[in-house]
Parts: structure tokens; sequence; C-alpha cells
């Protein structure tokens, strides 16, 4: 965790900005992250931003590609820029679809510069790896002009998840509230108050210490993105910024589903090296000691498969999606429906 002091302590991010944040209009620009390298010595990263600004009003950030693998955030995100009317705005929308843009460019998770996963490498730091650039620089140049931040994600290429928008429980009640009403005019199939596993270094806990209003989603995932969840980002970011008062017009209410992640239980890790067979499908409901996963293992012929069962009642709101696990992988998430 940082403060005040740390910050002010720290050099000016090395990144540079080639895009206008206070002047009325749409501007597509980029962040300009100087990298010196063999193949260019005096090179740059560019990471593709948009700012669309009208008039006084609240100021929403909206990134994807945070990890390089999960494509709705991208896909819904790169289809804004291009389309917004500025009429339709009161206010600010920064726009940025590809964060890690190395990341993204490479299709995978993290960075092929640094191996950077820069959903863990916040707050950032000036000084450090591109993705710790790209952290810090979010955290003290685009951050503080935000007042609400939705961030995509998806399971990327080793993780499937049933469509939802989420927020964490926090200490603030005021900040939670706040943050589970822009989940709600996501308006995604589901909704989740989020448990994180591994909060250390995540975008989320920056924002939600600044005190931002934060939306995460998980829309989806095996490294590519359908029909039906491109729309639900779409639409997602749509709702959040018409519920922010940013963008004209009345959020569509959407049905939502409520889910719980309740605690460690939720979570199903492999013990072995194996074969998984999914024994359930995601949205099914499952019961305690139901069996929801099986690995065979595969190193030899006549061996039981490995059995993992329910350790609560709930629904499949996530599983692995190769069809390979090593021991230690995440294969199922449970979720509990809110009746
Ligand atoms: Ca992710």
């Amino acid at each position: 965790m940082f403060g005040p002091a740390a910050i002010e302590n720290l050099p000016p991010s090395p990144m540079v900005a080639k895009v206008e944040f206070d002047r009325d209009g749409i501007h597509h620009g980029f962040l300009r992250m100087p990298y010196s390298r063999d193949d260019s010595a005096w090179g740059s990263i560019l990471i593709p931003i948009a700012v669309a600004k009208n008039g006084d009003g609240p100021t929403a950030l909206l990134t994807g590609g945070n990890h390089g693998d999960e494509y709705e955030g991208p896909i819904a995100l790169f289809d804004l820029a291009r389309s917004l009317k500025l009429d339709q705005v009161s206010g600010r929308i920064i726009i940025v679809p590809a964060l890690n843009y190395p990341a993204f460019r490479a299709g995978t998770r993290t960075s092929p510069i640094d191996k950077g996963n820069l959903n863990r490498s916040f707050p950032g730091r000036p000084f450090g790896n591109p993705t710790e650039k790209i952290a810090d620089f979010v955290t003290r140049d685009l951050l503080p002009m935000a007042d609400i931040v939705l961030d995509y994600h998806s399971g990327g290429r080793t993780l499937d998840f049933l469509p939802f928008a989420a927020a964490h429980i926090l200490d603030d009640k005021r900040q939670e509230a706040a943050c589970f009403a822009a989940v709600e005019a996501f308006g995604a199939p589901y909704s989740v108050k989020m448990l994180e596993i591994d909060a250390v270094g995540m975008f989320d806990t920056t924002a939600e210490t600044m005190g931002k209003v934060f939306v995460t989603t998980e829309l989806g995932g095996g490294g590519t993105a359908s029909a039906r969840t491109a729309q639900i980002a779409k639409r997602g970011a749509l709702g959040v910024l018409r519920h922010a008062g940013i963008l004209k017009g009345a959020p569509e209410k959407r049905p939502t589903k409520w889910l719980d992640m309740p605690g460690d239980d939720c979570f199903t890790f492999s013990e072995i090296d194996g074969l998984i067979e999914p024994l359930v499908d995601l949205g099914d409901a499952v019961v305690k000691g139901q069996p929801i996963a099986c690995a065979h293992p595969i190193d030899r012929t006549g061996v039981e498969p490995f059995t993992y069962t329910a350790k609560m009642d709930g629904v499949l709101a996530a599983r692995h999606f190769p069809g390979l696990v090593k021991a230690g992988d995440c294969i199922a998430v449970l979720g509990v429906l809110e009746t």
C-alpha cells in the first residue's frame, strides 16, 4: 500500500500522454513510454488512448487489456472510442482499450517484455519495468482524474467465467454501495460481490484505496470472445456511463442475478497434473459433496481419476479452460445465488 507522502517522493512518470485531457472534443492519441531496446535504440511503446470531454462533469476511466489475452474489454472500448458522439457526453471519458499493450499485442496474460502481470503490479514504479511503469502512470496520472473506473477482465486463455460484473466488499460501506450500484448499471447477466484470493498489487485495490467507484468484470474466457459476451461488454460501458451521468439517457434496466463468493470454499485447485473432465458446466447448480470435475492421470492407464467435489452449495461460476491441468491450477469457482 502507498500513501500520499510516498507518492510525492517519486520522480515523474517517464510516460507522456500525447492526447488532450482538458479541451472539449473527442481526442485520439497515445500514451508514449520510452522503451530502448535492440531493435529500436530510442524507441517507445505507443498505447492507444481516447478522451472525450464535453463541459464540466464527472470523469470515467475505462480500461481493457489489463491482461493481454482477454478480449471483451478491448472490443467494447475500441468500438466506444470510435462511435462516441460528443453531444451525448457531459463530463469526460478516458478510454484505454488495451492497457498492458505489449501483452495485448502478444495475446498473453503478462507482458512478453518483462513477464509483468499488470494486475499484480500496482501501484507501480516509475523506474520499474515497462509493466510497472504503466501501473505507476495509471496510479499517479490517470486515476486522480477519475471519479468512476471500469476495468474489463475475462478469463483469458486458462479460465472461463459466467459473464458478470463485480465489485469488492469494502470497509467504507458508502463507497461499496456506490460500486455495487454501478455494477447493477453495467447490467451483466450475473453480478458478483467479490472476494479476491490475491488482492495485493491489483488495479482494483489501488483505485478503491483512492476512494474511486470501481467496477470490474469477468465476461467469458478461453482466450477469445463470443458474440454474446462482446454485446454484454458494449452495453455494459453504456450502462455505467449513463448511470454516472456522463452519457445522456437512462441506463437500460437489465435483469441480473447476484452471486456471492463467500470464502475459500468457493475455490477448487487441482492437486495433480492430469486431463480434466468437467462433471458440471458453467451456471449449473451443485450441492456440497457433489463431484464437479475429475482429473485423469495421464502418465499410465488403469489409475482411478482424482475427483473434486463441491465444498459448498452453489453454482459453477468459473472453470479451468484448457483440457490439461497442472497441480495448483484453479479448476473451479463456485458462487452462491442471492435469493
Ligand atoms: Ca483478468
